[in-house]
This record gives structure tokens, sequence and C-alpha cells, in this order.
């Protein structure tokens, strides 16, 4: 039985994460994956990373995302796969032209740095643009994208570095609660397949979607989705050839055609 004091649960970008942000701050932690590592959500993730997103939180979440990014290499000699290409958002209409000014705005208080875009400047960014149908765009030249195993390889080995553990083909079962002198639940420990793991704090990062824990808990009867209100969706997901036609560069979203 292991005494442990911070404990990851799952092994996708958010559970690597946690290990590593743990493990640095001199937290004894475990990362328990009943698969392989990435082999939830994570594996399909396209990995870009826009940080001007509609609310505060995201926005500073993936700012340090993206700060860690730009320097995971340096810190710890493995290449997280960080490719800073930048963002162009596409508006196909002014209202939609209008909110990128406010997330131009808010993003710049945050210290992101973007600039809204005239369809010809478009076009420029991204030659295959027809600049006759879209009315403008947010660019965002800080952004880029992520290859997600790589980013979890860097996370994960760097973490053991400072004394954080993965244990994979290890599905936790149940998230065991007891009393603490107040009266209030508290983390006990959680079982697995090995038997009982004591530790008195869990991170629940066991994904949503196919990826979801499969364990009753009063704690985590939800996954971190589910929890916070999201609801799963079927995932579809179509694989092309590369096109080597396609140029190379800026990564573009049209929100006005997609769902998000
Ligand atoms: C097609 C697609 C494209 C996407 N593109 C982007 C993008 O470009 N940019 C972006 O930011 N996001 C993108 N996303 C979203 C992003 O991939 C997810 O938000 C992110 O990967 C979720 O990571 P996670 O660690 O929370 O969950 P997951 O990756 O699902 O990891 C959860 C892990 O927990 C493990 N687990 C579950 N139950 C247990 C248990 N009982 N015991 C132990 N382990 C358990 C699972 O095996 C899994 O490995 C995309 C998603 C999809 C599907």
């Amino acid at each position: 039985m292991l005494c442990l004091t911070g404990f990851p649960l799952g092994g996708g970008s958010a559970g690597c994460n946690a290990l590593y942000q743990l493990s640095k701050r001199g937290v004894k932690a475990v990362l328990l994956e009943r698969s392989k590592l990435t082999a939830g959500t994570t594996w399909h993730t396209a990995g870009l990373i826009w940080r001007l997103r509609p609310n505060d939180v995201e926005i500073q979440l993936l700012r340090s995302t993206r700060d860690l990014l730009t320097k995971l290499e340096s810190e710890t000699g493995l290449d997280p796969g960080w490719i800073n290409n930048g963002g162009l958002y596409l508006a196909n209409n002014k209202e939609r032209l209008n909110e990128y000014s406010r997330l131009a705005t808010v993003g710049h208080s945050f210290g992101i740095d973007s600039t809204i875009v005239s369809p010809e400047e478009a076009k420029k960014l991204f030659p295959l643009l027809d600049e006759n149908v879209i009315h403008g765009g947010l660019y965002c030249p800080g952004d880029g994208v992520v290859d997600p195993a790589m980013l979890c390889t860097a996370l994960t080995r760097s973490a053991s570095k400072s004394g954080g553990q993965v244990i994979e083909n290890c599905p936790v079962q149940n998230i065991l609660t007891g009393k603490n002198g107040f009266g209030s639940k508290k983390v006990t420990g959680v079982t697995t397949s090995y038997g009982v793991i004591k530790t008195n704090c869990v991170a629940n990062c066991s994904g949503s979607g196919k990826g979801k824990a499969d364990f009753p808990s009063d704690f985590a009867d939800k996954s971190p989705n589910e929890a916070a209100g999201y609801s799963t969706i079927a995932e579809h997901i179509l694989k092309f050839e590369e096109i080597k036609s396609l140029p190379r560069g800026v990564k573009i979203r049209r929100l006005d055609e997609e769902m998000d």
C-alpha cells in the first residue's frame, strides 16, 4: 500500500499536466491510467492552441498552457511538438467581426497580441482564401499547434525527474472517502485493480466521452466535463490524405460554420 499526497487520475493532457505541475512543486504525485497515456480524447485532438476564448478563465488557462509550451523544451530537454504558426479567426459577417474586436480587447488586457485584419490581409496570411466571401478576421500571431502525444511524453518524463510516477493499465475503480475532524467528507484513498492506495488528494482527470471514468463514488460519479455541466456528444472523426498543395503556416478557424 502506498501513501501519497497528490493523485491525478487519467493520462490525457489534463492528467499529464497535473502530474507535471504537482511534481514540479515537490508534491509526491502518481498518475493512474486505466489504459495507456493519451488513450482518451487526447489521442484524437488536433492540438490547436487558440487563446482568445469567450471567457477570462479559459483565456488565462490557454495563455499559461502556451507559455509552458514555449519553455518546456529548454526546461526539460524534451520537444513537446509546439509549432508557433499563428491563428486566424475568420468572420462571415460584421456581427462576428464585432465579437472578434471584443475578444481582441479582452485578450490585450491579458497580454495576448492580436489584430483585426481586412479580407485582403487575411488572404495574404492564407492565400487559398476567397477574400470576397469573408468580412475580415482576427489574427493572433502567438497561437499555434502542439503534438498531444509529444506533449504528454515531455510532461510525464519531466515529472518523473522530479519524483512523479505514471502507472499505466491501472483502472481506478472507486474513490474512497471518510470524515475529517469537522465531520466533512474527505478523500482517503482509491481502489485499483492492484489494491487500495491511500491518498488524501485526487485530481479527477478522467475526461469525458469514451474516456469517462467508470467508477462509482460520491466524489466522482461524473466525469469533470459532466460535473461542469457539459454533455457528451458523439464524435465523428474524418481522416484525409495529406494535401501537399495546401499552404503551411497560419491555421484558420471559421466559427460561423462550426459547432463549438
Ligand atoms: C477530434 C478532436 C479534435 C480536438 N481538437 C482540439 C484542439 O485542436 N484544441 C484543443 O484545445 N482541444 C481539442 N480537442 C479537445 C481535447 O482533445 C480534449 O479537451 C482533451 O484532450 C481532454 O483531455 P483530458 O485529459 O481531459 O481527457 P482524456 O484525453 O479523455 O483523458 C482521460 C484519460 O483518463 C483515463 N481514464 C478514464 N477513466 C479512468 C479510470 N477509471 N481509471 C484510470 N484512468 C481512467 C482514460 O483512459 C484517458 O486516458 C479535440 C477533441 C477531439 C475529439
